[in-house]
């Protein structure tokens, strides 16, 4: 797919640096080197907390008061009591070969789990941070690393809950946690910042760390959580006066390098002011769904040119089309109409979802623009066409095919900088990434 358009017979060519090079008309030269299939950009994964794969699954079942958010946080908290830096590199291979296989080339790992389980710095207080990282280059996906700062335990300074110990970091030590990643970083593997969220982090220190990054480096990126949960809302405007976008925006801090997770509950005048300032709007419509935050109004954002992307968060789903189609279907339920969002670009509806979020993804991820072109990164996905769902439908109707008709096995090879990762559905370090997570997991179920 070059656009929007279905294209066949097309070279690309890569370079060392694992950029595409070239794009153009394939050869009888190139006749050795024929990957048959619909090759599409790789999906940017712009929200990751790995450590949640292993819970995914598990805080199904009715308490004995309302369910919530906050209920579902408390079992997390529980959880992350016991994980230990083993766990988090055993789980974190095994989510990311989970999203190589599912069509994810990429990932901002928002990473908030900092300290042993007492609360005391590991005596490297980048152990757990590494351990992500070595995650993703054993895998092979691209990553961007997002250390999260989490100060309080809400709005007006509260202090940290206990349950919060493993997650607090004085700003001086969360800036000395980034500059040393940045120091460690590779092409494939970045590092941005994450900002837990407006009840975590003071307004003040916002204003400091986003400073002192940028004196760093002008272009990282910087992704929040934001009004995600109408409490949050509430507990904000009783706070300060302001909703959590619009005390934002009203800092003057935001521009293109931002992410902004969730943003559930917007009003009009917010979303406005999200598009204008170029911020990347992130959903996670799976981990939405499966916590009950509420409904973001994705067609409004698009058709005031707003950029999106998509993110497979606490990872009860991890699969790009699952998010693409609830994205749709969401707004289908709450409209009543069908194809909701819409562009002038194409009437296929799952062609716009996929162009839009990888394109929005990869600005998120701080990457160049994504796309089969030149510059781009080398991050390709083939989809597997002579399967039997895809007989007989037209070029420019396979994407649609693809996103809202998923069947499994159709994602065939998985293209990372240049270098296959997945080749016919298969990773050649899956067995052992498999066994080891199996082995945490029976630790951490025990
Ligand atoms: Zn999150």
């Amino acid at each position: 797919m070059i656009d929007s358009a279905i294209v066949r017979g097309v070279a690309v060519e890569v370079g060392e640096d694992g950029a595409i090079t070239g794009v153009g008309a394939a050869t009888a030269a190139d006749a050795g080197a024929v990957i048959p299939g619909l090759a599409l950009p790789g999906m940017p994964n712009l929200h990751s907390h790995a450590f949640q794969r292993a819970m995914a699954g598990t805080a199904e079942t009715a308490g004995s008061g309302a369910d919530s958010f906050w209920t579902w946080r408390d079992a997390m908290y529980r959880f992350v009591d016991r994980l230990t830096p083993d766990d988090v590199a055993a789980i974190g291979a095994y989510v990311y070969l989970e999203m190589l296989k599912a069509g994810y080339t990429s990932v901002a790992e928002f990473h908030y789990v900092h300290h042993e389980a007492d609360g005391q710095a590991y005596a490297d207080p980048a152990t757990l941070s590494l351990a992500l990282r070595e995650a993703a280059g054993s895998v092979g996906i691209r990553q961007l690393l997002l250390p999260s700062l989490y100060q309080t335990a809400g709005f007006g300074n509260l202090p940290p809950r206990h349950a919060q110990r493993r997650f607090v970091q004085a700003t001086d030590h969360f800036l000395r946690l980034y500059a040393r990643l940045c120091e460690l970083e590779t092409p494939g593997l970045t590092t941005g910042i994450a900002l837990h969220s407006l009840r975590a982090v003071p307004l003040s220190t916002v204003r400091e760390v986003v400073g002192a990054v940028t004196a760093i480096d002008p272009h990282g990126p910087i992704h929040v959580h934001i009004a995600e949960q109408r409490q949050e809302v509430v507990d904000c405007v009783s706070s300060t006066g302001r909703r959590p976008v619009e005390l934002l925006l009203d800092t003057g801090l935001l521009d293109d390098r931002w992410c902004l997770v969730h943003a559930t509950h917007v009003l009009g005048q917010e979303l406005e002011g999200i598009v204008r300032s170029g911020a990347v709007v992130g959903l996670c419509l799976t981990t939405e769904g499966n916590l009950g935050d509420g409904r973001f109004p994705l067609d409004e954002l698009h058709a005031a040119g707003g950029r999106f992307g998509i993110g497979s968060d606490s990872q009860v789903s991890v699969d790009p089309r699952e998010e693409l189609r609830l994205a749709e279907y969401n707004l289908r339920l709450w409209r009543e109409r069908r194809v909701v969002v819409r562009d002038p670009a194409t009437v296929h509806s799952g062609t716009l979802l996929y162009r839009a979020a990888a394109a929005g993804g990869a600005r998120a991820l701080g990457r160049p623009a994504g796309g089969l072109h030149v510059g781009a990164d080398a991050d390709i996905v083939v989809i597997d066409t002579h399967l039997p769902g895809f007989a007989g439908v037209a070029d420019e109707a396979l994407v649609d095919q693809f996103v809202f008709a998923p069947r499994p096995g159709v994602v065939r090879d998985v293209l990372v900088a240049g270098q296959w990762q997945i080749r016919a559905g298969r990773h050649a370090g899956e067995a052992s990434i498999e066994a080891a997570y199996v082995r945490s997991l029976d630790r951490l179920r025990a």
